[in-house]
């Protein structure tokens, strides 16, 4: 496809569904990758899920043969500290609903945690990742926390996570328990949202019209680059298949079996 691709001067590449699937290389996704090396294209890895560090992620692309630095790793995380950054979330009374995991990696980055839970009044945000520690008390915390006038951001408004057993709840299953208890609206964090985009987009730095987002994702990958206005290309290889693309609404500029040069 090197046809279409060489139109562009910027790719937002997904991973899951498109570089690998359960962390093991798609074919062709390599020799893509390479492919945009040779002809001097930007990239950069863009991931709705926040349960990795871009350190990991960059060790496993890099364990399969594909190289990329910290910088062309982006995750919901990535987007927070942006938002820190700008100052449209200030880096105090944050209170995390997410993996032990996660938690330590926000307070290595500096973010400002609370833990003591009966502080929930003097909370002014709360970040919340779907986990398998996540329980009861903390969906009630979470819940006084907004009602407290707590900024809701999650990492994600995915409803479910496939897993062997099935889909399982995730992210935006747990914020719509959170939002059933009080109405309170959430701020994603990433993907389809246009400020993930538009950050992707600033990294490049590249013209909006020079870039291709690659996804298998309709409802993130194609949506968010759509909202972006940037131009999509939506790959069959992971969550999608061409039947259910066609009855979407959420239309790609580009359909491709595989990513194959
Ligand atoms: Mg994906």
């Amino acid at each position: 496809m090197i046809n279409l691709f060489e139109k562009f001067k910027g790719f937002i590449i997904d991973l899951d569904g498109v570089i690998y699937l359960d962390k093991k290389i798609i074919p062709h996704s390599k020799k893509f990758i390479e492919y945009l090396i040779k002809t001097e294209k930007k990239y950069i890895f863009l991931t709705n899920d926040s349960t990795l560090s871009p350190d990991e992620y960059s060790e496993i692309l890099s364990e399969q043969g594909i190289p990329c630095n910290l910088d062309q790793i982006m995750t919901p995380i990535t987007n927070l500290l942006e938002m820190i950054k700008n100052k449209k979330i200030q880096n105090k009374d944050i209170m995390v609903f997410s993996s032990t995991k996660l938690k330590n990696y926000l307070k290595s980055l500096g973010i400002n945690i609370i833990e003591d839970k009966n502080k929930f009044k003097k909370i002014k945000t709360i970040i919340v990742s779907g986990n398998l520690e996540f329980n009861y008390d903390d969906l009630m915390y979470a819940s006084l926390c907004v009602q407290n006038g707590a900024k809701l951001l999650a990492t994600s408004t995915d409803n479910t996570y496939p897993r062997k057993i099935g889909n399982v709840p995730a992210t935006g299953s747990i914020i719509a328990a959170i939002q059933k208890t009080c109405p309170v609206s959430a701020i994603n964090l990433g993907k389809p949202s246009k400020s993930i985009f538009n950050l992707a987009k600033k990294k490049l730095n590249i013209k909006r019209q020079d870039i291709l987002t690659v996804g298998d994702n309709l409802n993130t990958d194609i949506l968010g680059s759509n909202l972006s206005k940037l131009k999509s290309c939506l790959v069959l290889t992971g969550k999608t298949n061409l039947a259910t693309a066609k009855k979407s609404k959420i239309k790609s500029d580009y359909i491709l079996n595989n990513l194959k040069i």
